[in-house]
């Protein structure tokens, strides 16, 4: 595992776009049906779009219908750290990068097999990598 990452606002902004950092470092959500990886069907690596940690792999995303890019499991589970999120009067579980910390999305109960849970992440956070 490599080190964590602990950056300002300041320092974000200066490698994230607005629109990244809006929901990388402020939680937003991107619009479904907006993004450029809710409908990537190719194979590879999803990365943390501030830091490049790895993931998500492409054979665990599946079409949740949604908008989002959706997976039943991240590439390990050191790669993203679970918090209780209890904004917009709902309770729901925010994911995060472990390693720097940015918002990921938020995690259901809701997902298919293996796992039953559904990750659903702004295609914003990520970074895909194809496979060679
Ligand atoms: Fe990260």
């Amino acid at each position: 595992m490599e080190d964590t990452i602990n950056k300002s606002d300041d320092q974000w902004k200066e490698t994230l776009s607005r629109d990244q950092f809006i929901v990388l470092r402020q939680k937003g959500t991107e619009a479904p049906f907006t993004g450029k990886y809710y409908a990537n069907k190719g194979k590879g690596i999803y990365l943390c779009a501030a830091c490049g940690q790895e993931l998500f792999a492409s054979d665990a995303k599946f079409d949740s219908g949604t908008g989002w890019p959706s997976f039943f499991k991240p590439i390990s589970e050191e790669s993203v750290d679970l918090k209780p999120d209890n904004s917009h009067f709902m309770e729901r579980t925010e994911v995060l990068c472990s390693r720097c910390g940015s918002h990921l999305g938020h995690v259901f109960d809701d997902g298919p097999a293996p796992t039953g849970q559904r990750f659903c992440i702004n295609s914003i956070s990520l970074d895909f990598k194809k496979e060679d």
